[in-house]
């Protein structure tokens, strides 16, 4: 019961919680930030909820189209162009019928524009940089041609001018983080690419000598806390050097390449499968018994006799020795191992091509 439970969780779509953009967030707290200017009478009720109304119609459009997916149909699914030009327009108008709000606007460009970073292109962000500023600019013009060059229209200028200077700092700071995180993407992509291939044997591509080991220590873990079995194949090839001495070295890489691509596909999903040094590999089967295992083994042998190696060794196929011993709760993993190995020998004694196995217990 409880498993199909957690198969149907497993099976369940997540459930897509449509967001409101930070752009949107930052239309309503400019929103909420004229609320207080017309709270302390500077701005008249009605611009108040003129704005606010405006805001909220903008914030409703982009909302609806990330919802419904229409923000997909475009080249730059954020929409932060669009969401961007909207909100400045918003601000830019408000302060051109409210001086002052005026106030209100340097520092909401600054954190529009810090979220456009990470979205835009240089080239965009500049060109709507130098917008912006050109539009504040004329509005301070318009206003002074229409109210006098007075002490007022001086104080928007300085306003405007420290806006010059820290937008484009603005921009160069938020590229910087943009190309820090890039570059912290790419090493976090090289670094798993370098642990990857760090338990990776070279030659065959199965996992080396070292990850067999840290398998071996987790499939004991869970076996002494759980109690489930887990058995042990050690695999060798049958006469690996005769093989090397008449075909040469090279040959024996590809056989044992071939051979590791096979029995990797052989195996289960759940089994591992390692190097485990020359021509001698490791299988870890959890929650398999020793028959379960003996089976799989025979099966992995016929498989790898069945190879056809024409076209680079004259006897056209290998063939395997196989020993096979099952963890005894409590045991040492060197205990296992030998008890493994010496079933391998067993094999080789035996005649090679062949399974054997000490009893579980
Ligand atoms: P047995 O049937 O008893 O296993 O005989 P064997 O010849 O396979 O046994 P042995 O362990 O003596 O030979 C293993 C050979 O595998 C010896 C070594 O030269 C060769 N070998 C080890 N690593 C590599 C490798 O990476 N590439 C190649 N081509 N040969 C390797
Ligand atoms: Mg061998």
């Amino acid at each position: 019961m409880r498993s199909e439970a957690a198969n149907r969780r497993k099976n369940m779509q997540p459930v897509r919680v449509p967001q409101i953009s930070p752009i949107s967030l930052i239309s309503l707290l400019y929103a909420l930030s004229l609320f207080m200017f017309y709270r302390q009478g500077f701005i008249t009720g009605l611009t108040f909820a003129g704005v606010a109304a405006v805001v909220l119609c903008i914030v409703a459009l982009f909302y609806a189209m990330f919802r419904f997916g229409v923000n997909t149909r475009f080249e730059e699914p954020s929409l932060m162009l669009p969401q961007l030009v909207s909100a400045l327009l918003v601000m830019l108008v408000v302060a051109y019928l409210e001086r002052a709000t005026q106030i209100a606007l340097a520092p909401f460009i600054l954190i529009a524009f810090s979220f456009g970073i990470f979205r835009l292109s240089t080239i965009s962000l500049i060109l709507l940089a130098a917008g912006c500023l050109a539009a504040y600019f004329g509005i301070i013009l318009i206003r002074g041609h229409a109210e006098g060059y007075d002490q007022a229209f001086r104080a928007d200028m300085m306003q405007w001018f420290v806006l010059v200077l820290t937008l484009p700092g603005m921009i160069l700071l938020g590229k910087q983080i943009h190309n820090l995180r890039q570059l912290l993407r790419a090493t976090r992509y090289q670094l798993e690419h370098y642990e990857e291939k760090s338990v990776r044997d070279e030659l065959t591509g199965l996992y080396n000598r070292r990850q067999i080991q840290a398998e071996l220590d987790r499939a004991k873990m869970q076996a002494d806390t759980l109690g489930t079995p887990f058995t042990i194949c050690i695999i060798d090839i049958d006469r690996f050097k005769e093989i090397n001495d008449n075909n040469g070295h090279l040959t024996g890489d590809i056989i044992l390449k071939e051979f590791a691509r096979v029995a990797r596909d052989s195996i289960r999903d759940t089994d591992m499968l390692g190097r485990y040094g020359g021509d001698e590999f490791m299988q870890i089967l959890p929650d398999t018994d020793l028959k379960g295992a003996v089976m799989h083994a025979e099966r992995l042998r016929v498989y790898a006799h069945f190879l056809d190696f024409q076209k680079v060794l004259e006897s056209r196929h290998i063939s395997l020795s196989i020993g096979v011993a099952q963890y005894r709760r409590g045991e040492k993993l060197t205990d296992l191992i030998a008890r493994a190995d010496a079933a391998l020998y067993q094999a080789k004694q035996g005649g090679r091509n062949r399974v054997e196995w000490t009893e579980a217990a």
